[in-house]
């Protein structure tokens, strides 16, 4: 990463006065330990205060409302969203925006809250700093037929103080400090973890381009999110631990819920991740290394724009959020991508050519692929550097060089397909 990572934006900064009360939680969590004894009855209060709305934070929070992993009634969806904002952190619709923002630039520059800028930064300061208190306007329109959503995310204050009548009402002032103080204390501490040391502590199993990790104890105290780096390479399905061996008490739940009907539509995790293979595409690269015994020079070409395919899947990501321009944006990108792909097909051919037993036939057509994946992606390139003179943003820039490598890519397939033939 070429920025400087711990430099604070000049309109980022810390807003002292909207800090006391998380401020206040902490001295009250410290200075009530004097006054209520610790006994088991408390503990247990702690622990079942804890749970049930790490699993409105988990279950309801990320897995529902920020990655759509299984669909539910509108009723549980309201409870979902009433446990999860009965655990302080905001309202459902500002905690899945920004969450789904973290996972379009993670650990790149605009990442709110990457741990490249500090530990104490990604865990806490981010969300302290005045700049980021707004619901983005998207999660706002996708959820606006639900009022109570919309009205719960503006008044997110209503469902803490709530939970804390109700401990009150049950078990008088203990509870209210064990299952509410000392609880959401945990309970933020634990969750903001997974935006703190799950991108710094634990192991690795998919290659992704954030610094994401996995790790059991995180796992088990946010019920099932340790599992980070399962999650940033594949994030839409309802569990995070991948295998029978990755505790994921979130999914378990869900998954008892499903055979009452409460949730359904649970979504798993595909053959191909589970391969541990990067991309889908790898796999089918490697059925064809068997087939045409592919040299190793052929494989690291298809590796590179398999790379670019997914950059301009992620420039298209990004081009659709732009209004106007995404329509010019997403064409030059559909044909740099269609380039990468002929260019693909092509060196894959050309590369079969080069076994003595492969017809005539299949020469012609292999320099043919490659011709025309070459006119493509010159085309490609072409209308990117065009809107990129009109543009000039990062957004066009980062497309126009994505379709200027496939150009060159296909190029070098052409060549390699004449050659052979
Ligand atoms: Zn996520
Ligand atoms: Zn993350």
């Amino acid at each position: 990463m070429d920025y400087d990572a711990k430099a604070r934006l000049p309109d980022e900064r810390l807003d002292l006065i909207g800090a006391i009360p998380y401020i206040l939680m902490h001295v009250g969590a410290f200075v009530g330990l004097f006054y209520f004894t610790l006994t088991w009855e408390a503990v247990a209060v702690v622990i079942a205060s804890y749970y049930v709305r790490m699993f409105g934070i988990t279950a309801g929070y990320h897995r529902y409302f920020a990655h759509r992993g299984f669909k539910t009634s509108r009723v549980f969806q309201f409870i979902l969203a009433f446990l999860g904002a009965a655990a302080a952190q905001k309202g459902p619709l500002w905690w899945s925006g920004l969450h789904r923002h973290h996972h379009r630039f993670s650990d790149q520059p605009e990442d709110i809250h990457s741990p490249r800028r500090g530990l104490f930064w990604s865990h806490q300061g981010w969300m302290l700093c005045d700049k980021y208190l707004e619901t983005p306007p998207s999660q706002i329109r996708e959820y606006q037929r639900y009022p109570e959503l919309v009205l719960m995310d503006r008044f997110w204050l209503v469902p803490p103080l709530m939970w804390a009548g109700i401990l009150a009402l049950m078990g008088g002032a203990a509870w209210a400090f064990w299952g509410m103080v000392v609880s959401t204390f945990l309970l933020w501490h634990g969750t903001f973890t997974i935006n703190s040391l799950s991108h710094i502590w634990g192991t690795r199993r998919y290659e992704t381009t954030d610094t994401s990790r996995n790790n059991l104890l995180l796992a088990l105290i946010t019920l099932g999110e340790g599992w980070h780096n399962n999650h940033h390479f594949y994030q839409s399905s309802a569990r995070q631990g991948f295998f029978w061996w990755e505790i994921d008490g979130s999914y378990y739940m869900l998954k008892i819920l499903s055979w009452f009907g409460v949730v359904w539509d649970l979504r798993g995790v595909p053959q191909w991740v589970l391969e541990g293979k990067r991309r889908k595409h790898d796999r089918d690269v490697a059925r064809a290394a068997t087939t045409y015994d592919l040299p190793t020079g052929l494989l690291a070409r298809m590796d590179a724009l398999d790379q670019l395919r997914a950059q301009i899947a992620r420039v298209k990501e990004r081009a659709e959020q732009v209004d106007m321009r995404a329509q010019l944006a997403q064409s030059a990108a559909d044909l740099a991508k269609r380039a990468a792909t002929a260019a693909q097909n092509a060196a894959e051919a050309s590369q079969a050519t080069s076994a003595a037993d492969i017809t005539a036939r299949f020469r012609t057509s292999a320099v043919e692929a490659a011709m025309r994946a070459a006119n493509l992606a010159e085309r490609a390139a072409e209308a990117a550097r065009e809107t990129a003179e009109t543009m000039r943003d990062r957004m066009t820039s980062a497309w126009a060089e994505a379709a200027h490598r496939a150009a060159e890519m296909a190029a070098e397939a052409a060549r390699t397909a004449q050659k052979a033939a």
